[in-house]
């Protein structure tokens, strides 16, 4: 089946007289070029699933300040772990959420860093004025290959494929509504509907030709986009939109276009927003973990700054709810922002 799409994105692309020409490593950003079948993509240096379980307990035992919780377990039966850093209820409330598509790691690897960064003693202010919920690699199956399906075709190197789908071979990000798997489950009835949640951050990959202004993004942003979201949940989410933007903006080597999605609420940027009042964001960073489409496969020289992309989002989100400054920030960036040019294959999204 997944062959069968292959196919047919590579004749769309053909037809369209994109794929022969296409320029394949130029103008990448920082320093990563994307895969372009001239760099290995190995997937040896990213965290298995049980190394981040051993990770996120070693820091539990170190910080006082933090809390992890299973919150549900996989169709495989892997447990599903929350960190949490809640030192008043009445704090505002954000939620990191990595992983929903198990190809799109590196977002996780910046979660994990940015949880230790939380233990260094830096943060310490900043705590007792917001509350942090992290959830990394929500879709572990995925992550680790463990599925009912093939993954022969699957591009990278280092002794496990990465994939999108969970272990039945389904889209979390397309189970908002009817929450059929369990890694949704567990992420509404023990997190979305349990905790006060005012702001989440969605992260994820997107493919590696997107580009804003003629060069390639090194993301992509969005806000709740289905017409039941109320408009100061909309309002709020342009705001934490506005942080990030010009965290990331400011960096030198970020470069942020405006994600094309969907309105749908069945995607968790929508659905969660609909149901829970959260003020959501999607951010799309370029290039994936691992896939069987070789464009969007990024090589691993890109590792560094996207990983620092995740970390620069999560730290200027928490600061700026923490001191209240996300409440002033000017959003008319939003008017502006010129949704990216993506290459036309149409195919696998948020
Ligand atoms: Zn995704």
């Amino acid at each position: 089946m997944k062959k069968k799409v292959l196919a047919l994105s590579l004749t769309g692309l053909m037809a369209l007289g994109g794929i022969a020409s296409a320029p394949i490593s130029v103008g990448a950003v920082g320093e990563g070029p994307n895969y372009g079948g001239n760099e290995s993509i190995q997937t040896s240096i990213l965290h298995t699933y049980d190394s981040m379980v051993d990770f996120l307990k070693t820091q539990d035992a170190k910080q006082t300040a933090m809390q992890l919780e299973v919150i549900g377990k996989t169709l495989k039966g892997r447990e599903i772990y929350l960190a949490k850093y809640v030192s008043n209820p009445n704090n505002p409330t954000i939620l990191f959420l990595t992983q929903q598509h198990g190809n799109e790691q590196l977002t996780t690897e910046g979660a994990l860093e940015f949880i230790k960064h939380l233990g260094t003693g830096k943060m310490k202010g900043v705590l007792d004025n917001v509350n942090i919920l992290v959830i990394p690699m929500l879709n572990a199956d995925g992550a680790m290959g463990d599925v009912d399906f093939s993954l022969d075709d699957y591009v990278a190197d280092g002794g496990r494929h990465l994939t999108r789908y969970n272990a039945d071979g389904a889209d979390l990000n397309r189970d908002h509504v009817d929450k059929k798997y369990p890694e949704t489950q567990a992420l509404h009835n023990n997190v979305l509907k349990k905790y006060k949640i005012d702001y989440m951050i969605d992260l994820h990959h997107q493919g590696t030709q997107s580009e804003r202004d003629g060069k390639y993004v090194s993301g992509s942003l969005l806000y709740p986009t289905n017409k039941n979201v109320k408009p100061e949940v909309l309002e709020r989410s342009k705001k934490l939109g506005a942080i990030v933007f010009n965290a990331v903006d400011s960096t030198g080597w970020g470069h942020l276009g405006k994600y094309d999605g969907g309105n749908g609420e069945n995607i968790g940027r929508n659905g969660a927003a609909v149901q829970y009042d959260i003020s959501t964001l999607l951010f799309e960073m370029r290039g994936m973990s691992d896939h069987y489409y070789e464009s969007y496969a990024i090589g691993q020289k890109s590792n560094g700054y996207l990983i620092k992309q995740t970390i620069t989002t999560l730290d200027a989100s928490v600061r700026a709810i923490a001191d209240g400054s996300i409440k002033t920030v000017d959003t008319s960036f939003w008017d502006t922002l010129p949704v990216q040019n993506t290459r036309p294959s149409g195919e696998e999204t948020e």
